[in-house]
């Protein structure tokens, strides 16, 4: 750190991204990427917007959010475009937080929102998680402060239902109910229907996961055009150049295959049930996850050293340091020669024998 740095930041403790390998191949399940590739019409958009580089994008970024608006049955000005979810959520830290609207969000939960609600000096709450990890909905109302929540939770994966959410938005009028669903096309239901009803709605969503874009960064957020028109002031006021033209070309493309998002969605959901089944077998113990993950804990082996155990054997996921969830790992859903990957791995450090007898083909990744 230097001696300029300003006196404000100097006991920020950065968000820590999980491990992005270069060099060896990992079979890399720690960061809830999709395995499947973009979809073919992003690519081509992208490529075809990388030769128009000569020129600034559409600050507006009009044609996306139309179509997104399109998509989630919205009109495009309860939409704005950001630089992956991540940048939207920094956005509503900023714009309905302070002194006055505190920050509540769950002790168990993305680990942005602390570092988002630090890096800006708000007061927040952290309210815990039953012993189960669920999150009682009834610990939210009448808050009296702004409340985040991601739906489904990560890393527990846990889902909580649209009607549980609503009731938590119906008794916060005062305050703004921000709901992260970047992992809700993994079988959850969105509340972006309720953003119509509830001005104090705002839902979040990203190409990251479902849609197989994690490296273009693009995100979303949606709710009453009042509540994006705040964001967007927060926007221009930081870069109104906040996504790339090939970004924005791929998100269009990616919008109009939606038969592929789904089906690739569809996939991750067999997949996680899959492996879900194999890992019980093996004495794992696992939460319900509506998300592409899986966190998990084993009796007889602690998180942090299966987790070790798993990268010797070229197989990377997540462990989370946190007193309350250091005997779990989260570990994406990949393709189904990912997770049978995994499933030897598992069963060759736990010396049990392989819990399934239906191993994808070598080679394959289905
Ligand atoms: N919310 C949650 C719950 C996440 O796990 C992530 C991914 N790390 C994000 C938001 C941000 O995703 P992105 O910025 O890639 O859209």
């Amino acid at each position: 750190m230097s001696r300029f740095f300003s006196e404000k930041f100097r006991g920020l403790v950065p968000y820590t991204p999980g491990e992005q390998p270069r060099g060896r191949a990992f079979v890399k399940l720690n960061t809830n990427e999709s395995p499947f590739p973009p979809s073919e019409k992003a690519m081509a958009a992208a490529a075809e917007a990388a030769g128009r580089l000569e020129l600034y994008p559409d600050p507006a970024c009009t044609s996306l959010r139309a179509a997104l608006a399109e998509t989630y049955g919205v009109t495009p000005d309860a939409v704005i475009c950001t630089n992956g979810s991540d940048e939207v959520l920094n956005f509503a830290f900023m714009a309905f937080c302070d002194e006055r609207h505190p920050v509540v969000f769950p002790d168990i939960t993305y680990g942005f929102y602390e570092v988002f609600a630090a890096l800006h000096r708000l007061p927040f709450r952290k309210i815990p998680l039953a012993e189960d990890f669920s999150i009682d909905p009834a610990d939210y109302f009448g808050a009296g402060a702004t409340i985040v929540l991601a739906n489904p939770n990560a890393p527990t994966g846990l889902l909580l239902s649209a009607a549980a959410i609503e009731e938590i938005v119906a008794s916060n009028p005062g305050h703004v109910v921000v709901i992260d669903e970047a992992y809700i096309d993994f079988g959850g239901e969105s509340v972006v229907p309720l953003t119509k009803k509830y001005k104090n709605l705002l839902v979040t969503g990203t190409f990251s996961k479902s849609r197989s874009m994690a490296g273009a960064r693009l995100g979303f957020g949606i709710g009453d055009p009042a509540l994006i028109a705040d964001l967007d002031i927060l926007r221009c006021s930081t870069n109104p150049y906040n996504l790339n033209a090939m970004t924005m070309a791929a998100g269009l493309g990616v919008l109009a295959d939606e038969d592929y998002t789904r089906r690739n969605c569809r996939r991750i959901i067999e997949n996680r049930a899959y492996t879900a089944e194999a890992m019980k077998k093996l004495g794992f113990v696992l939460t319900d996850s509506a998300a592409n993950f899986l966190f998990a804990s084993h009796p007889a082996a602690g998180g942090g050293e299966l987790c070790a155990a798993l990268r010797e054997k070229g197989i990377l996921v997540r462990h989370f340091d946190s007193p309350r969830i250091a005997a779990y790992n989260r570990i994406t859903i990949g393709s189904r020669g990912d997770c049978d990957a995994l499933l030897c791995a598992l069963a060759a450090i736990l010396g049990r024998p392989v819990p399934t007898d239906n191993l994808s083909p070598k080679g394959t990744t289905p």
